[in-house]
């Protein structure tokens, strides 16, 4: 093992600055632990500029991939992919509390009315998701206005800058939730990746990580992986937790797309509106993938794909329903990152029916059949790989004791849904369970 060429001490560290890990330092923080945040990436100071933005911030520019094909983003920043998300909001599933007695109704209100989450005013209807709601609601789906993590008020008609980071600012971050932490005091450490959690018998005593002044050790009494769906499990079999990152979910996505004589889909918000067929673990909303992302996945497309290339100059006419499915828990991420993510038959008829629901609801709004184009797969919301009930017990506490996920990693079932406002509750459930609830507990042992 490498030798540290400085050692740090704090209450808490964190490795990972994403939604879950953000939450973590700042609730901390504001309750007056002192906090370091490691963040593998860099802190990014522009915002809402163009795809080059996009590109800065994701691991190898983009392109990870499983050993099956199957292409999935990761943004490495400071609050992690919520910087490029789309920005939307979804409750917990009821089975967080039904199946695994965890009760977050009280965070998720919290949540709620701190941002404020809310769905997008009608004023802020785009063209395109406009034409795309009436015509699924004329197919006979239930297709509404999503709630948002974006501020009515600051937000912009025709705009369509979400991916890049929202340059009005009202598109909430968990960049947001890093600097507040740093304003109390938090530590952030950027370009630092952590290896390894350092223990004493069996207990947590900090981290090992690699900084640009060298591999360091920071000693902490508490240690909190936030470092993603695929950047957690890698860390904690170093750790000798070996069984972490098995049961990967990358929630499978493809979009379904065809020019019109309007303007297109990139100029609306980011997933304006959509449909939930929860029986079938299918999400449609209106979404355009930004120009680099869509020249990706036609160059991978193969033929067919680099066929539709042409199509990319009417891109700003194109409207566009992405259609995500919910994955199964078959995937594994490995020491060295890489991944499997199998696309198995369920799957496939998921996103074969959502695309052939797609192709009526934009016929409907006007797209020629002839103009239609569909796609390749993509994965999202990589996750699932440190469950709760599994390797880690109602606190999020792992095998070693001290050391708690907090992260996509701990959701315990096959996903589907956007998962950002149930790891910000859960991240203040953690927060508190270690603040409020120890230092009651310690009031009662200790005698008046
Ligand atoms: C294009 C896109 C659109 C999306 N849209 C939505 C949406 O609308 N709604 C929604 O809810 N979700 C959405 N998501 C998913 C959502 O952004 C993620 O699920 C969420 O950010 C996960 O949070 P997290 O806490 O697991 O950490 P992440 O956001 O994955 O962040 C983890 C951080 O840890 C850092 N890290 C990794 N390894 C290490 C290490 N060893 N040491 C230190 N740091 C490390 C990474 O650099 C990263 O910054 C979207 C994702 C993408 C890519």
């Amino acid at each position: 093992m490498s030798q540290p060429v400085r050692t740090i001490q704090t209450d808490v560290v964190i490795a990972g600055s994403g939604p879950g890990g953000a939450t973590m330092a700042r609730e901390l923080s504001k309750k007056g632990k002192q906090v370091v945040l490691c963040e593998a990436g860099t802190y990014q100071k522009f915002r809402g500029n163009s795809s080059i933005f996009l590109l800065g911030m994701m691991d190898g520019l983009g392109f990870t991939f499983s050993k099956e094909g199957t292409w999935v983003l990761r943004p490495k920043t400071a609050g992690g992919a919520s910087v490029v998300f789309c920005g939307t909001a979804w409750p917990p599933p009821p089975w967080l509390k039904e199946k695994y007695g965890i009760d977050v109704d009280k965070e998720v209100d919290e949540v709620y009315k701190e941002i404020p989450i809310q769905p997008l005013p009608d004023k802020l209807v785009g063209v395109a998701a406009g034409k795309m709601m009436q015509a699924a609601r004329d197919i006979g789906l239930d297709w509404n206005p999503i709630d948002k993590w974006i501020r009515p008020d600051k937000c912009e008609l025709d705009c369509g800058k979400c991916f890049f980071g929202c340059k009005q600012g009202a598109k909430w971050t968990a960049k947001e939730f890093v600097d507040e932490a740093m304003q109390n005091g938090t530590e952030l450490l950027t370009k630092t990746t952590v290896d390894r959690v350092l223990t004493q018998n069996g207990k947590a005593v900090g981290v090992r990580a690699k900084t640009p002044k060298g591999w360091t050790d920071i000693m902490a009494d508490t240690v909190i992986l936030a470092a993603g769906g695929q950047g957690t499990p890698p860390i904690l079999q170093r750790s000798g937790v070996y069984d972490a990152g098995q049961g990967f979910f990358a929630d499978p996505l493809v979009f379904v797309m065809g020019t019109t004589n309007h303007q297109g889909s990139s100029y609306d918000v980011t997933m304006t509106a959509g449909t939930n067929l929860s029986d079938d673990g299918i999400v449609m909303t209106d979404l355009m993938p930004p120009p680099m992302l869509y020249a990706g996945l036609m160059a991978l497309g193969g033929p067919s794909g680099w066929k539709s290339m042409h199509k990319m100059i009417n891109l700003k006419k194109t409207m566009s329903i992405m259609i995500k499915v919910r994955d199964g828990l078959d995937g594994r991420i490995n020491l060295d990152e890489s991944f499997s993510k199998p696309i198995d038959y369920e799957t496939q008829w998921k996103l074969n029916k959502g695309a052939a629901l797609a192709e009526e609801i934009l016929q409907k709004a006007g797209v020629k059949r002839d103009n239609l184009l569909k796609t390749r797969i993509i994965g999202a919301h990589p996750g699932g790989t440190v469950r709760i009930g599994e390797l880690l017990d109602k606190d999020c506490q792992t095998p070693i004791q001290n050391c708690y996920c907090m992260d996509t990693t701990i959701i315990p079932e096959p996903w589907g849904l956007p998962p950002t406002v149930t790891i910000v509750a859960m991240a203040k459930r953690l927060a508190n369970h270690l603040t409020v609830d120890a230092e009651a507990k310690v009031a009662v042992q200790e005698p008046a």
